[in-house]
């Protein structure tokens, strides 16, 4: 009863070599749902690949990778004094704290304990960052007395065109240069941008090191090394015009009621209903008969071929889909396959071959 995320060992673990070979430098991330492997699972694979240093997103997400993952632990999100309390002091040694404001540097200089920081610069994101002028503020307050160890300067780019990040990379460099952040052996850590935009960085910058942080294109790059699948769980015939579902809807079609594991707790959601928004579309959908026309919503379960409208929403845990007559009926406990969004897709299982 599940949706299962299988990984083709192999694929994959030859797909991670070959970002970690290429990747000077790489920082795997592991956040949120794991990118679907899980964090336990993607810590124990960056300790194999041999990186030194992990990202997480959070001062939650610490302890399950501390424990799993022997190295040092960036946490992506700006430290904030509300979650403090969330890293166990065991754990502390080995965490390098993202800074952003100037009041949270004070206050962790006030609590002594010597963190290593890096400072991070606001970049066209608008998410977390100094300006220019506040990253010169943090530089000069971190190398005063304090006991702030820094770990260097950090920049979240956002998902650009190939070109575009590096262009306003450089532009932010000088930013960095200037708060004296790009001095021999200084570290800077980037965000989305390419193997040939970091070694143009690197060119540029020979005396600092660069530090790509990479989620997505590590552990999700090469899409033929993972696949998902539901079981098929229950059909149930039904006529034109008989009741089913939570809600006691009907449809004037026969066909097939097919329940498949994957709901709501799965992060299986309602997919816009076939694209065809328009009036004129939907006229012309409901004259071909479409399904869409009666208020259905496409679903990411491809049955016979093809991806199957929902009955109704997904339920918590499983999902009807409705079967025009004429489709193939797979047998309980068949498989089929799922389109997800890896990000936020929680497995009941992940079975690596
Ligand atoms: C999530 C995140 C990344 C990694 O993003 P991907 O697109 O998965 O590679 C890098 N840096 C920061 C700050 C992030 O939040």
């Amino acid at each position: 009863m599940s949706l299962v995320l299988h990984v083709d060992g192999d694929r994959w673990r030859t797909h991670l070599r070959e970002v970690a070979e290429r990747r000077t430098g790489l920082v795997p991330v592991l956040k949120g749902n794991g990118y679907g492997f899980g964090l336990a699972r993607l810590a124990r694979k960056s300790e194999w690949l041999g990186v030194d240093t992990v990202a997480v997103g959070t001062p939650g997400e610490v302890a399950e990778v501390a424990t799993r993952f022997p190295g040092d632990i960036l946490v992506l999100t700006p430290w904030r004094a509300f979650d403090a309390a969330l890293i166990d002091p065991a754990h502390a040694p080995r965490v390098i704290t993202t800074v952003d404001r100037l009041e949270d540097l004070e206050a962790l200089i006030a609590l002594g304990d010597g963190r290593r920081v890096v400072l991070e610069r606001l970049t066209s994101m608008k998410r977390h960052g100094f300006t220019a002028r506040g990253l010169r503020d943090a530089a000069a307050l971190v190398s005063g007395p304090g006991g702030l160890r820094l770990a260097g300067a950090t920049l979240h780019l956002p998902l650009g065109a190939a070109g575009e990040n590096r262009v306003e990379v450089e532009t932010l460099m000088t930013d960095v240069v200037a708060a004296g952040l790009a001095e021999p052996g200084a570290t800077v850590w980037v965000s989305h941008l390419s193997t040939e935009d970091v070694a143009a960085l690197a060119a540029q910058y020979p005396e600092v090191r660069f530090r790509p942080r990479i989620g997505t294109e590590l552990w999700l790059g090469d899409r033929d090394a993972v696949s998902v699948t539901a079981h098929v769980l229950d059909s149930h015939p039904v006529e034109r015009g008989e009741t089913f579902g939570y809600r006691g809807r009907t449809l004037p079609r026969t066909g097939t009621i097919l329940v498949v594991s994957g709901g709501t707790a799965h992060g299986i959601g309602l997919e816009a209903p076939s694209g065809e928004g328009s009036a004129r579309a939907r006229v012309s959908s409901l004259t071909r008969g479409g399904l869409d026309a009666l208020g259905l919503a496409r679903s990411p379960f491809t049955i016979d071929g093809k991806a199957r409208y929902f009955a109704e929403p997904p339920h918590m845990q499983a999902s009807m889909l409705f079967l025009p007559s004429g489709v193939s009926v797979p047998e309980i406990g068949e498989s089929v396959p799922v389109r997800v969004r890896f990000t936020a897709t929680v497995f009941d299982s992940v079975l690596v071959s």
